[in-house]
């Protein structure tokens, strides 16, 4: 079901439809999708710097009106929405360059599981961290469960840099090509 149908140019062949004749429109499916992530918050025992508090954070992912949350509702007329938790500071004692990304998300898991949280619920895991010398704001599996934003600052998170990631989670991509890293949060 469902396959684009080419609208041709006016005059020309094509689908034999009346003129004036509206396009065919599939009905809209039944659908909704709920997706539970965890954004956990790192720092380094060399520079345990942490800008924004959990409560903070945790607003600009579920419940400000212009939370992460309540942009994938708004864009997606109510279809797509997220829940979950914000889980941190873990102050981690790994040196805080080279940007060892993989390794600070499995320290991150771990303390996370000490604490006794089951990370197995959750459907996308988000780390985030002061900004380091990484060479990218986001970065996310496309589509995949993991998200890395580099860049916690006061304000707490950039909610661009939030939104757009999950989006290649979700299998998202970018309009024009395939990359998945982004140099900069306004990178579109
Ligand atoms: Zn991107």
């Amino acid at each position: 079901m469902g396959r684009a149908e080419p609208r041709g140019l006016p005059g020309q062949g094509g689908a034999p439809t009346a003129q004036g004749a509206p396009f065919p429109v599939h009905a809209a499916r039944p659908y909704s999708f709920v997706r539970r992530f965890i954004c956990a918050l790192l720092d380094w025992a060399e520079d345990p710097e942490e800008p924004a508090s959990v409560e903070h954070v945790a607003g600009q992912m579920f419940t400000d009106p212009t939370s992460v949350r309540a942009f994938y509702e708004d864009t997606s007329y109510g279809k797509v929405t997220l829940t979950g938790n914000v889980f941190g500071w873990y102050t981690l004692a790994s040196p805080k360059s080279p940007c060892s990304y993989d390794a600070w998300a499995s320290a991150a898991r771990a303390r996370a599981t000490a604490e006794g949280h089951d990370l197995s619920g959750y459907d996308h895991l988000i780390y985030a961290w002061p900004s380091t010398a990484c060479p990218w704001a986001g970065f996310a599996d496309q589509p995949g469960s993991t998200v890395y934003v580099d860049g916690v600052h006061s304000f707490g998170l950039d909610l661009r840099t939030v939104a757009h990631e999950l989006g290649h989670n979700f299998g998202v991509g970018h309009a024009n090509t395939l990359r998945c890293v982004d140099t900069s949060p306004a990178k579109g």
